[in-house]
């Protein structure tokens, strides 16, 4: 049986196995995507110690996977769909019903995109509508036109980095004023690739014979717009990655099972507080099986 299986590969999960691994402990990471997590949508990161001038979020994910290699840390590419608890064991299962035994499990799924729900959204989800900047960059050409919905940080660092990529940023919100970091509202009202719309709520979406639409509602006045454009980013807010957390694991404090990063944070969700949760649930754990080993 393995000591300890991490779930996520975010800068949460990435930190937590670095500190096991170096303690002796025995630890395997499974992430369902791509090593780096959230980070690798980030256009550029500020306020991470260490980087005086910034780092490119892919770049940290670069080099958050390079110290997972440097330390030989047992990665696995693929979805964990369930927990089961047996005995004070933990047996993780993924899509092929393949399972392996635990003592202990670290949960830092991170965090899913919020949709609109609004006709339309759904099928023309991940061919012309985006959620995650990823996705859409290695497509998107210099000069096409982004629709891009979100009044917080994510649409506005979105807006950035695909202005910067050489496309036109048509930027949608519904409130009076963005709710970004001022900072980064200033850099886009600098920014000639990008348009700020205010006031306008998204009601639909279509795409009529290859012309992407989507209908706005302005706020005061119920007025209609229609934005064209090659593609569509939401950034509408994230909600927890939770399913593994069902009602039985929520409820009761289970000796041996672990929670960091965003998944728990609730609106706290940065870089470095999700490291130092992976550290710190690293080092329970180093105690709890230190503990164990002495029984
Ligand atoms: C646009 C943008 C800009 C940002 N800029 C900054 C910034 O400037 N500074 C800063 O500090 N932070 C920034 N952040 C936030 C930062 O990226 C997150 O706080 C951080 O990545 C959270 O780390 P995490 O490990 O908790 O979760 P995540 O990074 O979300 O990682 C979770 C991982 O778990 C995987 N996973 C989920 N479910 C499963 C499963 N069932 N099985 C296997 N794997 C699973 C996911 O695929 C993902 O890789 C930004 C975020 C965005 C979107």
């Amino acid at each position: 049986m393995h000591d300890v299986a991490v779930i996520g590969a975010g800068p949460a999960g990435i930190a937590a196995s670095i500190y096991l691994k170096r303690a002796g402990i025995n630890v395997i990471l499974f992430e369902k995507d791509e090593v780096g997590g959230l980070l690798l949508n980030a256009h550029f990161v500020e306020n991470y110690p260490g980087f005086p001038d910034g780092i490119d979020g892919k770049k940290l994910g670069k080099f958050l996977k390079e110290h997972l290699d440097k330390w030989k840390i047992k990665t696995i590419l693929g979805e964990i769909k369930q927990i089961k608890i047996e005995n004070n064991r933990f047996i993780l299962g993924n899509a092929q019903k393949d399972e392996i035994e635990f003592k202990t499990v670290i949960i830092a799924t991170g965090t899913k995109p919020q949709t609109l729900n609004i006709p339309g959204e759904a099928e023309l989800s991940k061919k012309l509508v985006f959620y995650e900047i990823k996705n859409l960059l290695p497509i998107a050409k210099p000069e096409d036109i982004v629709t891009v919905i979100g009044g917080g940080d994510a649409a506005f660092d979105y807006s950035l980095n695909l202005a910067d990529n050489g496309v036109f940023v048509e930027l949608f919100f519904r409130s009076e004023k963005p709710k970004c970091l001022a900072l980064l509202e200033e850099r886009v009202k600098k920014c000639p690739k990008i348009k700020l719309h205010s006031l306008l709520k998204p009601v639909e979406i279509k795409n009529d014979l290859g012309q992407l639409e989507t209908k706005f509602m302005s706020i005061n006045n119920n007025h209609e717009i229609l934005a064209k454009s090659d593609y569509i980013l939401i950034a509408c807010g994230r909600n927890p990655n939770n399913e593994l957390l069902t009602n039985d694991i929520e409820k009761n404090n289970i000796p041996g099972l672990y929670i960091a990063g965003d998944v728990q944070t609730g609106r706290f969700r940065q870089t470095g507080i999700a490291v130092g949760q992976g550290i710190r649930v690293a080092m329970e754990i180093d105690t709890y099986i230190r503990g164990d080993k002495n029984d």
